[in-house]
């Protein structure tokens, strides 16, 4: 067998400041669903086509292709990102429709119906599918809110991968608890979400996390790239690496300089901690530091079911 590069899995997950759980689609929010939202603010709304342009730009430059996680509801409001994101090499995969929470953040129960999930996530990857004309066969929970229910009905919808989990010390957003989880790829066990005795058929390409003062910290990126900077990404990056392909991921509204109407919502204080250009240019460091390395998580999967497969004829 051809020996592979370990890869990074680059995806971005396209939603904007409003979808966040503080604003719409969490028990605890200010306003219950998207259309309260749209019906009282008055501010503005869109803090992410600008970005999304520059990221596009800068991907082109890098001639790294990626992974957008869309928000089906963003191809209602955002017609330049939906043409760019048409007219470009990039993997489109789904993150639900209205990015509500689909579990409690406490008690990790179910915040709708089974069947009015389903219903929605139908519908996402209708829309997707339809605006993008293209398959769509990952899935990432809003929030990484992931609960073992999900694997049955992502399966029969046709979805190959997941990408939601992440294995860390500060917290667990899924209804298990977590053991065992590695940093690479994996066949999912649907009542452990581990890798132990795989029932299912999705693959699960789980968020990076690294060893840090006696905690697993999360690596996947984001909020604790734009907290931890550039070094210790670049550390915790080449550490997963050690240990096969590993996924990184941030938002567009990450890197926008337009800012975010806190007063509004009661607010974890530091959640928008270095947002803007400046984490744009440590995104670029990164993809000139792993020039090579970066890739979307459609050819990760489909890199880990060649690998079994050759496995599988190996033993045979
Ligand atoms: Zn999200």
């Amino acid at each position: 067998m051809k020996d592979y590069i370990n890869k990074i899995a680059l995806s971005i997950d396209v939603e904007d400041w409003y979808h966040t759980p503080l604003v719409t689609g969490a028990s605890f929010s200010k306003y219950k669903t998207l259309d309260d939202f749209f019906s009282d603010w008055k501010g503005k709304f869109d803090t992410i086509t600008e970005p999304t342009l520059k990221i596009l730009e800068l991907l082109e430059k890098y001639n790294i292709t990626a992974t957008f996680f869309v928000v089906a509801n963003v191809v209602q409001n955002y017609p330049l990102i939906v043409e760019a994101l048409k007219n470009s090499p990039h993997e489109i995969a789904c993150h639900s429709l209205n990015h509500n929470s689909s579990i409690d953040s406490k008690t990790k129960q179910p915040l709708q119906p089974l069947e009015e999930w389903t219903k929605e996530l139908i519908q996402a990857k209708n829309i997707l599918e339809y605006t993008f004309q293209k398959e769509i066969i990952g899935y990432r929970a809003p929030g990484a809110y992931f609960g073992k229910w999900m694997i049955p009905v992502l399966e029969k919808l046709g979805f190959k991968y997941d990408s939601s989990i992440a294995y860390n010390s500060l917290y667990n957003k899924t209804d298990v608890q977590l053991t065992n989880i590695p940093s690479t790829p994996y066949r999912l066990n649907s009542k452990t979400l581990g890798p132990d005795n795989p029932d299912s058929n999705l693959i699960e390409l789980p968020w990076a996390n690294i060893r840090f003062l006696g905690k697993n910290i999360p690596a996947g990126g984001a909020y604790f790239f734009r907290l931890m900077g550039f070094n210790f990404y670049k550390y915790a990056i080449r550490k997963n690496l050690e240990n096969g392909d590993t996924m990184f991921y941030f938002h567009p509204i990450d890197c926008t300089d337009d800012e975010i109407p806190l007063s509004n919502f009661k607010s974890r204080p530091f959640y928008w901690i270095n947002k803007g250009t400046k984490t744009l240019r440590k995104i670029e460091k990164l993809f000139k530091y792993f020039d090579g390395r970066f890739a979307p998580c459609s050819e990760i999967y489909e890199k880990y079911i060649l690998k079994q497969d050759v496995q599988f004829s190996q033993i045979r």
